[in-house]
């Protein structure tokens, strides 16, 4: 059989981690069977569209390198892929008609009051929910006319067998059975003429040779209605993939309350594609063995259902963060200063900080470091060589950079104190600016060499009282990238000017 997947979201707003999880699921499944991933837009609810929301999903799929070769934006032989297109051209009227003429489906012309009453009746009398065919199912061919005639609105609805065992082969949970009787009827086509999700789809997916339905555990319910709509028509079902749900680390389901879900935050917030696909890739599906660190291409190679499990997967941020920073390390220095400025470049990461607490820090530290790559391109080039060893995601560049790109750098007070205050440290200073005015440049074995010499010339026996108080004058912290690299990076110039500043406004001379 030929594998012909299909996401086929509905364009209710910008797509959650979770959704693009099963996104991804398809597309490896499909390039693994060297298969037909397809886009289809489900956008028959039209009181849930929500402007803007097609392009977030595509470039949801475009960031973490999620490929279709046939659907939205790239055409195909069973197009339209936009189901209000599909509307508009009476493939649906066609096929409810079908069923209408067989039998399987009818009009029901039950108001809204009457819905309510039957659903408060069903529930006060602890019965099944939902509308199991009330007067309309078996109404006469006169009486439906009637109603039509009269105008007054209808829907059209699915005969569900009565007393039958309904039975899907679910890939990944083996066999699921429903008694027909507990399963209602669904809507096909809604008064205002729209077809439901229900129908829509599945008519799409044997319309569009699908040959796996893949997607979300929250559609299992709705996995006998669409087993029945198959059978109602003759059609040869495809084969249903219920994917686990993504939990929070502490067990409940992956919501808001977690932090970001939508799959393009995270790009904001400094998450390489690689480090998401490979991350997410995980949740719910293992390779086998203890691979963990896979590329796209190597997941391609080893993806197959059988890998898939029913449990649900965890979202692990810390997880997540430290696998982007193994991404950011391996990256070339081109590609990572490429982007970084991307990163910044992207209106949508500085709205994204915008929106945090605290965020406007942030947006000035990343804004500066677009300015500063600007100007200094081979010096930031450097700066961020050093900090890439160090960072976990593009957002912490701005921070991690601070020091190289200010004049004076914010001093963490408490070192200032402890090791400014000692005295030993104007002569220090003062001996390591003598040295640095004769220079223009300076390499790492250089500062090394001046430091240790420094140490055991004034009979210190450790480096620390020669390395902290340096280290906090060039960049205001006791934390940071190894001392001789960056202040090879910083050069002479530089360095000049923070001893001159730290002499003149920390370092009380005694004597
Ligand atoms: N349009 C549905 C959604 O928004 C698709 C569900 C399915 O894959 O059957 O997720």
């Amino acid at each position: 059989m030929s594998v012909r997947v299909r996401y086929a979201p509905s364009p209710t707003g910008s797509p959650h981690v979770g959704n693009i999880r099963d996104a991804l699921f398809k597309y490896l499944f499909a390039k693994h069977h060297n298969g037909v991933n397809i886009v289809r837009i489900e956008d028959t609810d039209r009181t849930r569209y929500v402007p803007g929301s097609e392009q977030d999903i595509f470039n949801s799929l475009r960031w973490l390198g999620i490929e279709w070769q046939e659907g939205m934006e790239v055409g195909g032989p069973f197009g339209p892929y936009r189901q209000s297109e599909r509307k508009e051209l009476g493939i649906y009227d066609k096929w409810v008609q079908v069923l209408l003429d067989s039998g399987h489906a009818y009009w029901a012309f039950d108001t809204p009051e009457e819905l309510t009453e039957m659903r408060e009746y069903q529930q006060v009398n602890k019965q099944p929910i939902g509308y199991f065919g009330g007067v309309w199912r078996e109404a006469s061919g006169e009486s439906v006319q009637k109603a039509r005639d009269a105008g007054v609105p209808g829907v059209i609805r699915l005969k569900i067998p009565k007393n039958k065992e309904i039975v899907i082969e679910d890939v990944i949970r083996g066999r699921i059975t429903w008694d027909s009787n507990h399963v209602d009827d669904p809507v096909l086509i809604k008064a205002d003429g729209m077809p439901t999700y229900h129908f829509a789809s599945m008519v799409d997916d044997h319309l569009m040779e699908i040959s796996h339905i893949i997607r979300g555990e929250e559609w299992i319910s709705s996995a006998p209605k669409h087993a029945c709509l198959f059978d109602a028509f003759g059609w040869e079902r495809p084969i249903f993939v219920h994917c686990p749900i993504i939990k929070g680390k502490d067990g409940s389901k992956l919501s808001k309350r977690h932090g970001d879900t939508k799959c393009l935050d995270f790009r904001s917030a400094g998450f390489l594609p690689e480090a998401m696909v490979n991350f997410i890739s995980l949740i719910g599906w293992a390779p086998g063995g203890d691979r963990e660190l896979m590329s796209m291409d190597e997941l391609i190679e080893a993806f197959d259902l059988d890998g898939l499990q029913p449990s649900p997967g965890v979202f692990d941020m810390e997880k997540l963060t430290w696998m982007n920073g193994h991404y950011i390390r391996q990256k070339s220095i081109s590609n990572l200063m490429h982007d970084i400025k991307e990163f910044i470049f992207l209106k949508d990461t500085i709205e994204y900080w915008d929106r945090q607490d605290n965020g406007d820090v942030k947006v000035n530290e990343l804004k500066m470091l677009e300015n500063s790559i600007e100007s200094q391109s081979e010096y930031m080039e450097k700066a961020v060589e050093l900090e890439q060893e160090r960072v976990q995601t593009l957002a912490d560049f701005g921070n991690a950079c601070e020091f190289f790109m200010v004049e004076k750098p914010n001093m963490d007070e408490k070192a200032v104190s402890k090791w400014l205050s000692k005295e030993h440290v104007p002569n220090l200073l003062n001996a390591l600016l003598d040295y640095l005015q004769e220079k223009e440049t300076i390499s790492q074995e250089e500062c090394e060499n001046w430091i240790r010499t420094y140490a055991k010339d004034n009979n210190l026996e450790k480096l620390g009282p020669v390395v902290h108080p340096i280290r906090i004058t060039m960049t205001g912290k006791t934390a940071g990238p190894g001392l001789f690299e960056l202040m090879s990076v910083l050069g002479p110039v530089r360095m000049i000017e923070r001893i001159r500043t730290v002499l003149k406004n920390h370092v009380v001379v005694t004597h």
